[in-house]
């Protein structure tokens, strides 16, 4: 097994999520041995846009929004990442999460570069006639950036299929047709995938089945925690407990339980469920506060909710033997090395959350050809997918003596690098 690791500690100032991003990439860069002007054209995202949207209000007032779409890389593909509606949503995390894209869209095999997106607002404060105005707006600021063979949005936190309905609607009359292949995420039936629902937490299923099996251990002794109940957190939840997996921890921003004999995560869904969509007053394991979910007595931890939750103080007493990122950037690159140093198997979000990309590929694919797949064939593909995705970044963690989130960063270096090499910059 791995993870005897001479990995340098990644400095990065400690506000910037963009830094965050570079500082792993400069790590796995000089592990790799990647040449300096390949390093210099990835730290800089290919392009940058920044709108200004006055959007009328149901009250009659003007609002102006600020929205944001960065392009990383286009060197593999047309670009791919979602759009965030959140008031924190700024230049610097649309960059991180851009560059993000582009190294998991790398590692899932896909042939797409990265993007991201995103509006500053508040969806929770708006009526469904402001968003929609909000995202037709957006969709128009955006109608040249986008395309489904140029840059191809996805829902991401605040933004779900509904989203995308409207933004194919305001795309399509612009360009005055049908694409619906400009975007996925998109609601079954108007050309959305079935399994794209499920498709991350069962991503992190199969990934954490995967690394079980290079551990040894059986998933049937083996207990776990699930921080988060939204789309990844829940699903990832009732897949790994259909898996045999005692998951012993859940929980969301209202609550958190522990349960010794194992979570009856059916019956939490149920409730989620009826309760719109919160855990709070679900009685199905004590209460705990949300730090102790991620330092519990379990073998699998998968934080699914927050960017940052595991700092260096958390990493410090974390118990779990394996980390399975469903979230993007749940673990700080100062975490990181005391993971390192603690042999604790961290598979990187990059690798693990990539499910919901590839099925999200798959429904573009759908879209081009017109023909629609029963679900059992999404998942299979997505599973064999997702499980070579994990064997070479696992190569590429042994080979190179490193974490498996370097062991990542390196497989995607390895690929962009090709794409740029290969087509020749002038
Ligand atoms: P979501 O909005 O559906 O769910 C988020 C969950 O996190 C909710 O249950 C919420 O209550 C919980 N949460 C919020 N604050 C919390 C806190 N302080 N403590 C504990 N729980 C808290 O979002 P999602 O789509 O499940 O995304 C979760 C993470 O996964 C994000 O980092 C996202 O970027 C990443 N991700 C999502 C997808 C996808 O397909 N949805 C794909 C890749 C990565």
């Amino acid at each position: 097994m791995t993870v005897k690791t001479m990995e340098p500690k990644a400095e990065h100032h400690e506000s910037s999520m963009f830094e965050a991003v570079l500082a792993r990439l400069d790590v796995a860069a000089k592990i790799y041995g990647l040449s300096e002007e390949v390093a210099n054209v990835l730290r800089n995202p290919q392009k940058q846009v920044k709108v200004s949207l006055p959007v009328m209000l149901d009250n009659g007032k003007v609002q102006v929004f600020e929205g944001f779409r960065t392009v990383h890389s286009t060197v593999l593909g047309p670009s791919k990442g979602g759009i965030r509606y959140a008031m924190d949503v700024n230049d610097d995390e649309v960059k991180a999460l851009s560059a993000w894209m582009t190294f998991k869209c790398a590692v899932a095999n896909l042939p797409y570069g990265g993007a991201k997106g995103g509006i500053k607002c508040d969806p929770r404060k708006m009526s469904v006639t402001e968003l929609e105005r909000l995202t037709k707006a957006y969709t128009i600021a955006m109608a040249d950036v986008f395309g489904p063979d140029r840059d191809i949005p996805a829902p991401d936190m605040g933004t779900s299929g509904r989203e995308m309905a409207w933004l194919v609607d305001a795309y399509n009359k612009v360009h005055r047709g049908d694409f619906p292949g400009v975007t996925t995420g998109k609601p079954v039936g108007l050309g959305g995938s079935l399994g794209r629902d499920a498709a991350t937490g069962r991503g992190v299923m199969v990934a954490t089945l995967a690394a079980l099996k290079k551990m040894n251990l059986d998933p049937k002794n083996v207990t776990a925690a699930v921080q988060g109940f939204g789309n990844v957190g829940s699903h990832a939840a009732r897949l790994l407990s259909e898996q045999g997996i005692k998951v012993c921890a859940i929980g969301d921003h209202t609550a958190t339980f522990w349960n010794e004999k194992g979570i009856d995560v059916h019956a939490a869904l149920r409730y989620a469920k009826e309760n719109g969509g919160i855990l709070k007053g679900f009685t199905g394991g004590v209460e705990i506060i949300n730090t102790e979910l991620l330092t519990a007595n379990v073998d699998v931890l998968v934080p699914a909710a927050l960017q940052n939750v595991i700092t260096e103080e958390i990493a410090t007493q974390i118990k779990a033997k394996l980390i399975v990122e469903g979230a993007n950037g749940p673990t700080t690159p100062e975490a990181d090395h005391i993971l390192n140093e603690k042999k604790i198997i961290v598979v990187p979000d990059i690798l693990a959350n990539g499910g919901g990309v590839t099925v999200s590929y798959f429904e573009w694919v759908q879209n081009k050809s017109g023909y629609y797949w029963p679900e059992e064939e999404v998942n299979t593909k997505h599973d064999a997918s997702m499980n070579l995705a994990f064997e070479t970044v696992w190569d590429n963690t042994t080979q190179f003596k490193t974490s498996m989130r370097i062991g990542a960063y390196i497989t995607a270096l390895k690929k962009v690098e090709l794409g740029i090499k290969a087509k020749g910059v002038f």
